[in-house]
């Protein structure tokens, strides 16, 4: 039988006979599982019998998250970690480690490119940044031998720009390099990249997919239908000692031991295990409390964030409004193909004045709670340019629109004309 989104965000991946009866997923808070005999713990450790042996590589209540996620965004497999930050940097670094290249535009959540510019090079991965991820042309000139992945969002965080995902996972497929796609702001209700084609999808679960703005997390999920094995990734090809048998002579590379998997096997095997940024199953469990009630939850946000929007077009003192959903950015087409149900929850504007009327703006808001952060269920105020975009140099800030009177807005589920009526009263006292 097969369910509908909404049903899957409260069922998949669960099991209630497996977990004592519990009608909702029990929180397994133990660093260690018992590996029950001598023969199971060899195949355990082997990666050659599935189950739970330790809480920094897998764990049941976190188990269930990485399930439900994966069928939530289509893809095969799934591994939560820590935040997305974690997220992001795993799933690129697993792609262009030993030396690759990935292409990204610079209108992305800050710590994003802020990574890829100055601290991905020390590890030996460089990135080629475009002005334009949708010029299909500039994409393809930055391809070259070493190029391991294109990297986008879904929703630019905060332009609310829209990436045509389909002509970007064929041009990336006719070369043998992966799209990977951060869908943080439309969240898999609105959205779902891998059904357009793109091959790894990554989310801070911080923000739409929790939703209460609780707990920090991320997930890396894997679409399961890229070829890892055609010549540009040595590292799924090359024997490794982590899923080899020394002692039986029997040596074996990710892709030998994992096939179609061998991606996010990776990531859990190598990434996770050493760089331990491990998704607490507390945190798992409060996120799973909040997908229960993503589709709900964000349909309602979708239409407030609208009526916001469409609200400040009105205001005299608003020079210009980001929401791709009414058509701000001229990508009607795009939004018309991919976002039926909306574009997401946050959008941003540009203020006249200098950076007092903003500051005053900030303190004066009395409703929308100042705050770097997106996807909860309170609505937040934020002036990028100086907190979530800070450490972008100032010519990728401003080509990605961050200047510095622009403000953003992530909507949550208060009464819309609450909302509105806040920003009026915060925008005429700051002029
Ligand atoms: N990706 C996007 C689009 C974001 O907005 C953020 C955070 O704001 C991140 C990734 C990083 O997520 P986290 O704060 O959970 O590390």
């Amino acid at each position: 039988m097969s369910f509908d989104f909404t049903t899957q965000s409260i069922h998949a991946g669960y099991d209630p006979l497996a977990n004592g009866d519990a009608a909702s997923v029990p929180i397994y808070s133990s660093a260690a599982f018992t590996m029950e005999s001598a023969e199971r713990g060899d195949a355990l450790a082997a990666g050659e019998a599935k189950g739970f042996s330790y809480s920094r590589v897998a764990n049941p209540t976190v188990d269930v998250l990485e399930k439900r996620i994966a069928a939530l965004e289509g893809g095969d497999n799934a591994v939560a970690v820590a935040s997305g930050m974690a997220a992001v940097s795993f799933s690129l670094l697993c792609a262009a480690e030993g030396g690759g290249r990935i292409i990204s535009p610079t209108n992305l959540y800050g710590a994003s490119v802020d990574a890829m510019e100055t601290f991905f090079p020390q590890f030996g991965v460089h990135t080629d940044f475009v002005k334009d991820i949708n010029d299909l042309a500039e994409v393809e000139s930055k391809i070259g031998p070493d190029t391991r992945a294109i990297f986008c969002e879904s929703v630019a965080n905060p332009s609310t720009e829209i990436t045509d995902i389909a002509a970007l996972a064929d041009l990336a497929h006719r070369h043998g390099v992966a799209l990977i796609v951060d869908n943080t702001v439309p969240t898999p209700y609105l959205f779902r990249p891998i059904e357009f084609g793109a091959d790894v999808v990554v989310h801070s679960t911080t923000k739409g997919i929790t939703g209460h703005g609780n707990a920090i997390g991320g997930v890396v999920v894997d679409g399961g239908h890229f070829d890892w094995t055609n010549g540009r990734f040595p590292q799924f090809t090359r024997t490794e000692l982590v899923v080899s048998d020394e002692r039986n002579g029997v040596w074996r590379s990710f892709a030998d031991m994992f096939g179609a998997e061998a991606y996010i096997r990776r990531v859990r095997i190598k990434y996770l295990r050493t760089f331990g940024a491990v998704a607490s199953p507390f945190n798992a469990y409060l996120s799973l409390v909040g997908l229960e009630t993503l589709g709900p939850r964000v349909g309602r946000e979708v239409a407030t964030a609208t009526a916001v929007a469409k609200y400040l077009q009105t205001n005299p003192h608003v020079k210009a409004v980001n929401y791709s959903g009414i058509g701000t950015t001229g990508q009607d087409d795009l939004v018309a193909k991919y976002y039926p149900k909306g574009v997401g929850t946050i959008l941003s504007f540009l203020m006249d004045g200098d950076e007092s009327n903003v500051r005053r703006i900030l303190d004066g808001a009395k409703l929308f709670s100042y705050v770097p952060n997106i996807g909860d269920a309170r609505s937040l105020i934020v002036d990028p340019a100086r907190i979530t975009h800070r450490e972008v140099p100032r010519a990728y800030r401003e080509a990605a629109g961050v200047t510095d009177n622009l403000i953003r807005l992530s909507i949550g589920l208060e009464e819309p004309a609450d909302l509105i009526a806040d920003l009026e009263q915060a925008i005429g006292g700051a002029y």
